[in-house]
């Protein structure tokens, strides 16, 4: 290297003008990243040409990926907020690997190789399967549906949108698309991932529209998996429920401000449906980043009938008589349009939106 010995400073001097500690530079240099321009051997002494701190600059940003473009914007005009818009490039660029990968992980189960599949064959690892009956009604007050469903016979979907017209409602229809397209799995992981494919989806189409800012969903999910069992997500307020030998029992946990109120013991059940605070969620789907799912397998067995609905449902007709429903009416269809009806003759005030699904083998 031929360079000129008055130009070189020794590290205390290059460490004060760089702003780098001494023992910064001695790391840096031990892993290759700002090796000193030279080194006395005799003493051991260190030091650097003062275009080298210009060239790291240059080598630390084309390592992170930052293009030639940006390289020289930032030469021109050094400021680390240019740095910061990096950062967010950086994180949002490996969150959505790492959700594509979530999903890869899902799918892989499904693929299966030759092998897998003839052992399932000789387990006889049969699916449940459901079979469903749906209903969604805009209620007596509101102008829009923003609640949205899917129903096939592998998985069910309530998803009640929030955002105010027209976001309420994208968000909803947005959720359930991408779950039918996203969920094929076939396990809990699957249905998580697809949950959180909706969420992606809703995020990024909120940011793109000042119009749809804030828009969001509950989500309450399941489908049936090998092994008797059914995979469920959820996030919010909607609800799935278990009727079985006549009882109705909760299956998942609601995210609100008034459900975490009773969780805490600060309020009855039977307080909580009445508290002005009911309706505002803890969680959503679709409003961050990323989303807190709550995912589980419930065992269930042909005969067990499954009741997803928005709280358009629960707010106006209470559990006995939604029970009460369930043992007089003569069939799923019935059942369906008898638990809308008493939501409209009991006020009306939301949209409602029911899925009834009976488990089959
Ligand atoms: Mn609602």
């Amino acid at each position: 290297m031929l360079l000129r010995v008055d130009v070189l400073m020794p590290i205390g001097e290059f460490s004060q003008r760089s702003g780098l500690s001494a023992r910064r530079l001695r790391n840096y240099a031990a892993v290759g990243l700002l090796v000193p321009a030279a080194i006395d051997p005799a003493s051991g002494y260190r030091f650097y040409a003062a275009g080298q701190i210009q060239a790291a600059l240059i080598d630390a940003l084309r390592n992170a990926g930052v293009p030639l473009t940006e390289v020289a914007a930032v030469l021109r005009q050094p400021s680390s907020e240019r740095l910061d818009v990096w950062v967010r490039h950086v994180q949002a660029d490996a969150d959505r690997r790492h959700e594509a990968l979530d999903l890869a992980r899902s799918l892989l189960a499904d693929v299966g190789s030759p092998a897998q599949t003839n052992t399932r064959l000789k387990g006889k690892t049969m699916h449940l399967i459901l079979m469903t009956s749906a209903r969604t009604d805009i209620g007596r007050v509101r102008e829009n549906n923003e609640d949205a469903l899917l129903c096939l016979d592998h998985v069910v979907a309530v998803a009640d949108g929030m955002g105010g017209h027209p976001g309420g409602q994208l968000a909803s229809s947005l959720a359930v698309a991408i779950l039918e397209a996203a969920f094929t799995g076939r396990s809990g992981d699957a249905l998580e991932a697809a949950v959180r494919a909706a969420n992606r989806a809703i995020f990024e189409r909120a940011k793109e529209d000042g119009q749809l800012e804030g828009m969001g969903t509950t989500l309450c999910v399941l489908g049936p998996i090998g092994g008797a069992h059914l995979a469920i997500a959820n996030v919010g307020d909607s609800r799935a429920c278990l009727v079985r030998d006549g009882v109705l029992t909760q299956l998942t946990e609601d995210h609100s401000v008034a459900a975490d109120l009773v969780r805490q013991g600060n309020l009855t059940r039977a307080q909580a449906a009445h508290h002005p605070q009911r309706g505002w969620l803890t969680r959503a789907v679709g409003v961050g980043q990323n989303v807190e799912v709550d995912t589980f397998l419930q065992p269930v067995h042909a005969g067990d009938r499954v009741v997803v609905c928005s709280d358009g449902l629960f707010n106006e007709v209470a559990e006995e008589q939604i029970m009460s429903v369930m043992s007089t009416a003569r069939d799923r269809d019935e059942a369906a349009d008898e638990l809308v009806r008493h939501a409209l003759t009991n006020g009306g005030h939301d949209n409602v939106t029911v899925v009834i699904a009976d488990v089959g083998a």
